[in-house]
């Protein structure tokens, strides 16, 4: 049986931890986060969002904007947002609504201030090795594999997706630490072949069961980051979990594996950001 990799226990942790330091400051972090129209994942989303804030002491605000709000009446917001001395990070959740260009809304916020990670500057940051704000799915996930001592040094990474948000900076990530990397997306031929080369497989794509037991290599390590419904309605990832336990050596459940570490993230990128600010 493999290990399970307890995202939901290592952020529970992660979270007292930038609880405490926040505590040491001499102002609270702030965060802002702007939601438009009426997307039901998003308020939730959002709401969890406004939770983890208060658990870590933060200054939180959340501007819910009508869906008939304007690019520029948005852009004009996050301006405002980006002079504000007393918010130290800006999140816009997505998706937008139709019409709205999310790429010029992400990059109006300050790359100071972009906690998500999604900004140009960032992004090039990690490609280039430089510091800057990670994009938080992956960092968790560097997180997860650091607590438990999966060191991804000359071994052989597979990662399925190429979204800016999670696959490339994922992937990026692992080569950073020295990982053997190969990106799968829909085009790729032979999944499967490719899977079963990976020592460590993530599975960012968004389809119940797009990994099957015979895609993984005995003794891998399987990070599943979707987070789909069944037919039944229940939450689950792109792994055939019971099946993949099997032959994995450790696996992270969905839920309580990524999706904890993500949030959770965004609170130390957050506090990263005030750090930052207070010099
Ligand atoms: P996305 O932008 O839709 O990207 C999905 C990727 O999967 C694309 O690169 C796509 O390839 C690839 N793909 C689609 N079908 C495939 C197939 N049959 N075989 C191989 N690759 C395939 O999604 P995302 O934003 O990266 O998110 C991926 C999943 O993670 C979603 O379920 C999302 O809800 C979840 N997610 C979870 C968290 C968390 O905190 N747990 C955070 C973010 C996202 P192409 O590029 O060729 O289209």
């Amino acid at each position: 049986m493999a290990t399970i990799l307890d995202g939901k226990a290592l952020a529970a942790k992660v979270k007292e931890q930038v609880k405490q330091e926040a505590e040491g400051m001499a102002r609270k972090p702030g965060l802002a986060v702007i939601i438009v129209g009426n997307n039901p994942a998003s308020r939730v989303y959002v709401n969890s969002k406004r939770k983890d804030c208060e658990e870590c002491g933060f200054l939180s605000e959340e501007y819910a904007l009508p869906e008939e709000t304007t690019q520029q009446e948005l852009i004009t917001l996050i301006q405002e947002l980006n002079g504000r001395a007393d918010i130290d990070g800006i999140l816009c959740q997505l998706p937008l609504p139709d019409g709205i260009d999310e790429e010029a809304v992400l990059m109006a916020i300050s790359p100071e201030k972009d906690v998500d990670g999604f900004h140009p500057m960032n992004m090039g940051a990690l490609l280039v090795g430089k510091d800057g704000f990670l994009p938080c799915t992956p960092y968790g996930i560097m997180e997860i594999l650091a607590e438990y001592n999966i060191d991804p040094k000359g071994k052989r990474c597979v990662v399925i997706g190429r979204s800016n948000i999670v696959g490339k900076p994922m992937a990026l990530l692992l080569l950073q630490k020295h990982g053997t990397v190969t990106i799968c997306h829909s085009r790729t031929q032979d999944l499967g072949e490719v899977c079963r080369t990976a020592d460590i497989l993530v599975a960012a794509v968004g389809k119940v069961n797009v990994v099957t037991a015979d895609m993984v290599k005995p003794g891998a390590v399987v990070i599943d980051v979707a987070m789909n419904r069944n037919e039944a309605g229940k939450l689950c990832g792109d792994v055939d979990y019971p099946a993949v336990e099997k032959v994995a050596s450790a696996i992270t459940p969905v839920p309580g594996g990524v999706g904890p570490m993500t949030r959770a993230m965004l609170m130390k990128n957050t506090l990263l950001a005030a750090q930052k600010h207070q010099g």
